[in-house]
């Protein structure tokens, strides 16, 4: 048995964001992670820091303290994370109401600017216009996923951080304290532990017979090789289809199909979007898929198919690209952009999951939450997230 402060169970973009504040805040931190390849929802990511997107006082404090972090996250972190500031465009279909879409937009922290279809293209020459009745622009971050959460785990390891790669088969807890976590190798003992483990993160929590809103969706997608082929933006369709499906299906009256997980599909989004890394290859997405069995197989031809069909309609070019297809999980919450916080049931147990946008919220979050954990208390009052939830810090 090793003795550990907290032991966090995820290395994605979570749990490596955590452990490395926590570690600042001088924690002895253990981190897992099931796989030995980095297989997970952020390797997939596009890596867009959208620190637009605040809608009310707290998410547009963190949208700035976001964005303030990355400028300085390359130098903090001694690594390159390939963090650079470019425009996100969200591509008008024709049948779309610019009007509304511009109204909808209004309630973001920072507004976008509506581009006509020229302007579209002056921006972004690889569009095809005939498919396009304008682009929303925000302004938008972008790092490398891969090389950020790698940069993040390194500077972990530098603070006295370990990370084991061992899959976490349950928490194990006595009289509804927290007595550590057991793997397929191992028995850990720590009096904290943190799920980070992203769409896996609700398993976990229903074997310790917590039933938390925190759901997942199926995402697929293409990671080509690198091309000279020039994408200047990060694009993605302006549409709030996926966030209104995760609404629909975590509604009070749909819980049920949570409960019997199984392999029909509940939902489907086509989101044609693409992103350009510095090495030259893309990241082209995405289908989001709600089916409840989170090992559910995937028709990965079909499914390649289709990102294909809808890519070649809006950026032709890149839809012949050579790349492989791949699948991941996505975790999501019920009605609110994040959950993190201690779950009032068990005493030592946390959870830091379920985020939209994570990347911009997981940075300073993070921080305040180490901060919160090590000290009690922390400025942005960190007892206030999840307060509708079935667990609420004290
Ligand atoms: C195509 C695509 C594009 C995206 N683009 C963006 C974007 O531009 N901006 C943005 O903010 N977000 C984006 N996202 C969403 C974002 O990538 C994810 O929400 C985020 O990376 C999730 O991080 P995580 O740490 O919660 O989960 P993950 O990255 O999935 O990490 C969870 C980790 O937990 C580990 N784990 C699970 N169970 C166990 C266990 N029992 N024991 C040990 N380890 C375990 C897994 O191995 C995994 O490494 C995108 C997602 C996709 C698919």
């Amino acid at each position: 048995m090793n003795n550990y402060d907290v032991i966090v169970i995820g290395g994605g973009l979570t749990g490596s964001v955590l452990s490395y504040e926590l570690a600042k805040n001088n924690f002895k931190v253990l981190l897992l992670d099931k796989d030995s390849f980095l297989n997970n929802a952020t390797t997939y990511s596009y890596g867009g820091i959208s620190y637009w997107c605040g809608t009310d006082k707290l998410t547009n404090q963190l949208c700035e303290e976001a964005i303030n972090i990355y400028r300085n996250l390359g130098e903090e972190l001694s690594e390159d994370i390939e963090f650079r500031e470019l425009d996100l465009l969200f591509t008008i279909n024709p049948s779309q109401n610019i009007n509304q879409l511009l109204l909808d937009y209004q309630k973001f922290y920072i507004k976008p600017q509506f581009l006509n279809i020229d302007e579209s293209i002056s921006l972004e020459p690889l569009f095809n216009p005939d498919v396009i009745a304008g682009c929303l622009r925000f302004p938008q971050g972008h790092v490398n996923p891969l090389k950020m959460i790698l940069a993040y785990q390194k500077n972990f390891i530098k603070l006295g951080g370990k990370i084991k790669k061992e899959l976490v088969i349950s928490v194990e807890t006595n009289n509804h304290k927290i007595k550590g976590v057991k793997t397929n190798n191992y028995t850990y003992s720590s009096e904290q532990v943190i799920i980070c483990a992203g769409a896996f993160s609700r398993q976990l929590l229903v074997k310790l017979g917590l039933n938390l809103p925190i759901y997942f969706s199926h995402a697929q997608l293409i990671k080509t090789l690198p091309s000279k082929i020039k994408l200047r933006t990060l694009v993605m369709p302006c549409t709030s289809k996926r966030l209104d499906t995760e609404k629909k299906v975590t509604d009070k009256k749909n819980l049920s199909m949570w409960q019997n997980p199984n392999d029909e599909l509940q939902s489907d989004v086509e989101e044609a979007g693409a992103i350009q890394f510095l090495d030259g290859s893309f990241c082209l997405g995405q289908i989001s898929q709600i089916i409840t069995n989170i090992d559910t197989p995937i028709d990965a031809k079909a499914s390649e198919r289709r990102i294909r069909k809808a890519i070649a309609k809006v950026l032709p070019s890149l839809s012949v690209l050579q790349g492989t297809w791949h699948t991941c999980q996505v975790a999501f919450s019920q009605g609110m952009p994040f959950q993190g916080g201690k779950i009032k049931q068990i005493e030592g147990l946390s959870i830091f999951s379920g985020f939209t946008s994570p990347f911009v919220f997981v940075p300073p979050l993070a921080r305040h939450f180490a901060h919160y954990l090590a000290k009690n208390q922390d400025s942005i009052g960190f007892q206030v997230l999840g307060n509708d939830l079935p667990f609420v810090i004290k």
